[in-house]
């Protein structure tokens, strides 16, 4: 059931793909509908002109997706009421049919997989190759997590009985979770964080990003169309301050899932830790990196800029796994970077849909800005190393940044992570390698890294040393593979557990001692 994903240590995947065709003209009948959804919750939500909001896509301003009813506090309130009772049922639910629903949603997404693709790119600005990835993510996702399901809430563990009682051990749904999701990965992990929580017996509520509401919405259709019943899995889009802030303050909910930004996970934990009468929390948050990648002097150049273009640029960046700082020895640097020149200059950035593009949009223009006030900025100071050349009647079309890379001193002189196609580059000596080392532990991210050597002493020495949570090893740093190379990091990239590893369903449930005289 694993690894269906395209992804493998050879994949940095720019510039391929007339495999896909067949699901491109398959796309084609979704390209021009117009989608408009309503908060999918336990109960009725009437029509509501003045929540609704007019969705545009990233790459091109003018191109209308479709409109989304936002969800009011009152209903968010509403729906908590409602998991809150839909509960015991759910967690009484033997864990076959939970994980069976799983399974039947798995199929669901598989066969509608070219309109969810169209979403993606229309909505997210992704591209094919990566709407592709992300939808085979989230089927993996729903398969690994309900054959893990069925092990872990199946029966009961039987534990020793040294006093003559019989005793064992049971893990039950903690009660009700909340799950917050990104716009990066509008349907993997916005899946994968809801689908965990259900089928370890909690009832959910789901807030998809706001930039991704459309897509979130299709696959809550697609979720209740394969038996989550609608009080169980709901679906509440809209925005931070409205519905988070209930969700983050309700002292019915049990436990929330967030993957975002490491600022927002501290407003949500300290908004649950805020609460009066309400029982100690479960936050599981992934949250962001500011991820690096050592490469020596017995590394292969070509390899080398093959996953380092890969690591930055494929998803335009917008992956919390992304590389931001190339740690180069000198010795090498000079023919490192003029092959990356050489790589850089041909990437084709633009329009999503189209199977020749390499670089996406970003997501939208707040991203764009910020984005580009820290390329201003580093122009400013002359360390522009290379960039990407764009088209103007393209890019002026949508938010798109143009890969760049830039020259700095160290990790430590950046103040945070960059969520888009900028690459930053250091030199090291031979000598210097712990102290590169522990500077990157020093700023408190830990979520990937990547070293290249052929020395193996070298690569055990450094992967023995830095504190992160996901170590690629002569390879790109992206799209781990559920249940292959379980997800997540430390510090300020998260608490774990780990998506997609054998204990993410456990933190999703708690455990029940049952001693019986006999
Ligand atoms: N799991 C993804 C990867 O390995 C990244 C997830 C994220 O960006 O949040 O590339």
């Amino acid at each position: 059931i694993y690894g269906s994903g395209r992804r493998n240590s050879k994949g940095v995947n720019l510039n391929i793909n007339s495999q896909y065709q067949p699901l491109v003209d398959d796309m084609a009948r979704f390209m021009d509908k117009q989608y408009y959804y309503r908060p999918l919750l336990g109960f009725d939500v009437p029509e509501d002109d003045s929540q609704v909001k007019k969705v545009i896509s990233p790459y091109d301003h003018e191109q209308v997706v479709g409109s989304i009813q936002w969800t009011t506090a009152s209903q968010a309130e509403k729906a908590v009421e409602a998991a809150w009772k839909a509960f015991p049922g759910w967690d009484a639910t033997p864990v076959e049919e939970r994980s069976a629903i799983l399974e039947r949603f798995a199929d669901k997404l598989e066969a509608n997989m070219a309109e969810l693709m169209a979403l993606c790119t229309r909505e997210g600005g992704k591209l094919l190759t990566d709407g592709v990835d992300e939808i085979r993510e989230a089927v993996d996702f729903a398969r690994y997590y309900a054959a893990r399901a069925r092990e872990v809430f199946g029966e009961a563990t039987l534990l020793p009985g040294p006093t003559g009682e019989s005793n064992e051990l049971m893990m039950m749904g903690r009660g009700v979770f909340a799950t917050i999701s990104p716009w990066n990965f509008p349907v993997a992990i916005f899946c994968g964080q809801t689908i965990a929580a259900a089928v370890a017996g909690n009832t959910v509520l789901a807030k998809p990003a706001e930039q991704t509401s459309l897509v979130a919405s299709r696959v809550i259709e697609l979720l209740h169309e394969a038996g989550m019943p609608k009080d169980v899995v709901q679906l509440l889009p809209g925005d931070g301050p409205t519905v988070g802030a209930v969700l983050s303050s309700d002292p019915r909910i049990t436990g929330i899932a967030f993957t975002g930004s490491t600022h927002t996970a501290q407003i949500i934990n300290r908004s649950l830790a805020a609460r009066e009468n309400a029982a100690l929390p479960t936050l599981i948050a992934e949250t962001g990196g500011l991820n690096a990648m050592i490469v020596d002097s017995t590394a292969l150049p070509e390899q080398v800029v093959s996953d380092v273009v890969g690591s930055s640029f494929q998803s335009a960046g917008q992956r919390c796994s992304a590389l931001r700082v190339l740690y180069v020895q000198e010795d090498v640097a000079d023919r490192v970077i003029d092959t990356l020149k050489g790589a850089m200059a041909e990437l084709s950035v633009g329009d999503p849909s189209l199977l020749s593009t390499d670089v996406g949009p970003v997501i939208d223009e707040d991203a764009r800005k910020g984005l580009q006030a820290h390329i201003d900025k580093l122009k400013g100071e002359n360390r522009l190393v290379a960039e990407t050349p764009v088209d103007e009647s393209i890019v002026s079309k949508g938010s798109f940044i143009a890969p760049t890379a830039f020259k700095i001193d160290g990790i430590d002189t950046l103040e945070t992570e960059q969520f888009g196609p900028i690459l930053h580059i250091a030199t090291f000596k031979a000598s210097e390698i712990d102290q590169v080392i522990d500077t990157i532990n020093a700023k408190g991210f830990g979520l990937t890294f990547g070293v290249h050597s052929r020395n193996e002493s070298f690569t055990r020495h450094v992967a023995g040393r830095i504190r992160v949570g996901n170590v690629y090893v002569n390879r790109n740093i992206i799209g781990a593979v559920v249940g292959v190379q379980p997800f997540g990091g430390q510090g300020f990239s998260g608490t774990g557990p780990k998506a997609g590893g054998p204990h993410y369903l456990l933190r999703f449930g708690t455990e029940q001692t049952r001693t019986i005289n006999t």
